[in-house]
């Protein structure tokens, strides 16, 4: 369907009634009314909009209001709502079935495809979820070298997995958790959280405990902070050390593969992980997830390996045909890249006085903050009431941003120059 609302970026008043309506049912028989907290925009106030449709560059409430969307749920929808590559070959495969727990020509496939796209993924594979891919790396990673402990960094996210839920980014971040309740202390003490960009903190914990630690996973740029890129030289000594201490360095990629380059961050600053996590983009906006790398590390998964890992619907035949066509009509336009490069740029160059614009790609985030925003600590120096105030105008707008001061914007490819500069003009008018 397509339906270009007539006026973007204008003010308006909204209808909310039906929004409204719902919010108050959903909280009735869903915690918080919502199936991921940050949906619930407690970190800008205000009711959630409930959504009834996405095309191309748009989302419609149930209200019947169109917005820009720069949230794409959350990474996925690198081409906009139902690209038609996508769409079509869903319709087939429904045709088919929707599932058979025995494995199919097309989890092959996507497999060849990630393994053709991912510089450092030599065998992979594939999940339901981000948060599974990452549970099952660094399990991997455990029983690969023998050893027990994860170093993170404060304010990366990489899914609600027991023992990485410490200083932990995104929701965690939004709502001001300390850290979550319910993660037994044996679990939390296997982590080691330190600072994003301080490649001294890393150094010093593989001095003291450096035949203990199993891996190093990193959102090689950050973007559950809001986005914050590494520092020049950051994952370059992140390689070197695990290399040096025998420990596996995971790239967390679920939210930067294929969205700032085809072959994802690793591709971009020239980094081999061991292990790659990837997610979002990859299932083409259903649930799927991956992880994957080299060979003699990834035939230790069960059945050929030890450590067991599996899943009911794992490499489901609707995700991943989803995936296979996002992944295909990717491959097909390799200058989208620099064309979204262009595209967050030209919304940077709109932000108002006084606040920090972090960016890489199509990832981008206003931090209302002087800056320079290198890491968590930085990242929460920022004033969260004036990010309310900004979400909440370009709402009005029509322009659907992020409700969180610590998530990043995504860009798509289904955005046009006339909805970029109406974006821009909004940005601008953003009284400071
Ligand atoms: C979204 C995200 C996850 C978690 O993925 P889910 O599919 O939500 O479980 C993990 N790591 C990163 C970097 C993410 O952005």
């Amino acid at each position: 369907m397509k339906s270009e609302p007539a006026i973007i970026g204008e003010a308006k008043t909204t209808k909310t009634a039906g929004s409204e309506a719902l919010f108050r049912r959903a909280k009735e028989v869903i915690p918080g009314g919502v199936n991921s907290p940050v949906r619930a925009f407690r970190g800008v106030g205000g009711n959630p909009l409930f959504i009834q449709r996405g095309d191309g560059a748009h989302i419609y409430d149930v209200d019947g209001n169109a917005y820009l969307d720069y949230v794409g749920s959350w990474g996925p929808h690198l081409l906009g709502h139902r690209p038609p590559e996508v769409i079509q070959a869903l319709s087939a495969a429904l045709e088919l079935g929707t599932s058979f727990g025995a494995p199919t020509g097309r989890e092959v496939e996507l497999a060849e495809l990630i393994i053709d796209a991912v510089p450092s993924v030599e065998m992979v594979r594939l999940v339901n979820s981000g948060t599974e891919a990452c549970m099952s790396a660094i399990r991997l990673a455990r029983g690969f070298t023998g050893r027990e402990l994860t170093v993170k960094f404060e304010g990366c996210y990489h899914g609600h997995v027991d023992s990485l839920l410490v200083k932990a980014g995104s929701g965690v971040a939004t709502l001001s958790l300390p850290d979550t309740a319910g993660v037994p202390r044996a679990f939390s003490d296997t982590t080691i959280a330190l600072p994003f960009n301080d490649l001294e903190r890393v150094e010093d914990a593989f001095r003291a405990r450096g035949d203990e630690i199993a891996s190093v996973i990193v959102e090689p740029v950050a973007g559950n902070m809001g986005c914050v890129p590494p520092a020049p030289g950051f994952l370059q000594g992140l390689r070197q050390l695990t290399e040096k201490y025998g420990a596996l360095l995971i790239f967390d990629e679920v939210m930067t593969g294929f969205r700032l380059s085809r072959g994802g961050a690793q591709q971009l600053f020239g980094i081999t992980p061991d292990l790659t996590t990837m997610g979002k983009i990859i299932g083409g906006g259903l649930p799927l997830a991956a992880y994957g790398g080299r060979k003699d590390i990834m035939s230790k998964v069960a059945p050929v390996g030890p450590i067991y890992q599996a899943g009911t619907l794992s490499g489901n035949p609707l995700a991943v045909t989803a995936g296979i066509a996002m992944l295909r009509a990717i491959e097909k336009r390799p200058e989208l890249y620099d064309e979204l490069e262009q595209a967050s740029n030209e919304l940077a160059a709109a932000a108002p006085a006084g606040v920090v614009v972090n960016r890489v790609g199509s990832m981008i985030t206003f931090f209302f903050q002087p800056g320079p925003v290198r890491n968590y600590e930085d990242a929460k120096c920022s004033d969260t009431a004036a990010f309310a105030r900004f979400f909440h105008h370009l709402l009005g707008r029509g322009i659907y941003f992020p409700p969180s001061q610590f998530e990043a914007a995504f860009l798509s490819t289904a955005l046009s120059p006339a909805h970029l500069n109406a974006t821009a003009q909004a940005i601008r008018e953003f009284p400071a």
